[in-house]
């Protein structure tokens, strides 16, 4: 599903290289972690992968099911079945988050050659979807993220992923700032979604989250690259040791 290549990025208005050939192939059904040190390069890939402005891609590609992503508007990419989480979920003031849900579901379904769902229909979605992730309707009516907390922001993302049904989800950084029940809510979100024609890439710091979204793959990025793959194992014994074995192995 979700195909990277030798993938060499640098930043646009730096010498800077960031990502120094990171290759990475997830199919169809996977759950795939990313783990790694603190300015490894994790949150670049998952910026490159959305299409956002700073970055230059100097070599090698990424594919949604054959498609080159690297080519695509941002909002194509969502069109293809990118869907993206991110550490700091944006506010938007003045744009109800029923609003916002509604024109992100129905632009998409305009982009996949699809009908616009009936404002009955998108209700019943959304007031059911929501509830199973204990969003009440007081949250659907306020301006987008503006005024919740943490756990309230990364719930409402896992609500907006629930209604756009992407193919390939990349959660970058979910669990922080979460606390144990916040993070229980977002991963059963996680696991509710998970399907035979779905994949997920979950980029994370910390091993915990990995006990509630059970990954089938478990990669550690460093100095941007992949540095080693594995299986859920490899998560717990990053949890244990550190990186520093990790690290010294490559050197
Ligand atoms: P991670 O998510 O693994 O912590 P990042 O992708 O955020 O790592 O960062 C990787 C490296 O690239 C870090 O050294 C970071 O300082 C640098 N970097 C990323 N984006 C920028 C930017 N816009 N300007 C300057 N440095 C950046
Ligand atoms: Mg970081
Ligand atoms: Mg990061």
């Amino acid at each position: 599903m979700l195909q990277i290549k030798n993938l060499h990025v640098k930043l646009e208005e730096e010498d800077k290289q960031i990502l120094k050939g990171v290759d990475l192939t997830v199919k169809a059904g996977e759950v795939h972690a990313i783990m790694g040190p603190n300015g490894s390069g994790k949150s670049t890939l998952s910026y490159v992968l959305s299409g956002r402005d700073g970055y230059e891609v100097t070599e090698g590609s990424a594919t949604l099911d054959g498609e080159e992503l690297l080519e695509m508007e941002p909002e194509e990419r969502a069109a293809a079945g990118l869907f993206l989480a991110f550490q700091y979920p944006v506010e938007i003031p003045g744009v109800g988050n029923m609003t916002f849900l509604r024109t992100a579901v129905n632009a998409q379904r305009k982009a996949r050659g699809q009908e616009e769902m009936s404002a009955g229909d998108f209700l019943k979605e959304v007031r059911a979807k929501a509830k199973t992730l204990k969003i009440d309707a007081e949250m659907l009516k306020r301006p987008v993220n503006v005024g919740f907390s943490g756990g309230e922001k990364k719930r409402n993302e896992i609500l907006q992923m629930a209604m756009l049904e992407p193919k390939m989800c990349i959660l970058d950084e979910t669990d922080s700032g979460l606390d144990v029940d916040a993070m229980k809510l977002v991963s059963e979100g996680v696991n509710a979604l998970r399907d035979a024609g779905r994949a997920f890439l979950v980029i994370t710091h910390y091993q915990r989250l990995l006990d509630h979204i059970k990954p089938d793959v478990v990669h550690i990025m460093a100095n941007g690259r992949i540095i080693k793959t594995g299986g859920p194992e490899l998560a717990l014994e990053v949890e244990n040791n550190g990186y520093a074995d990790l690290l010294a192995e490559v050197q």
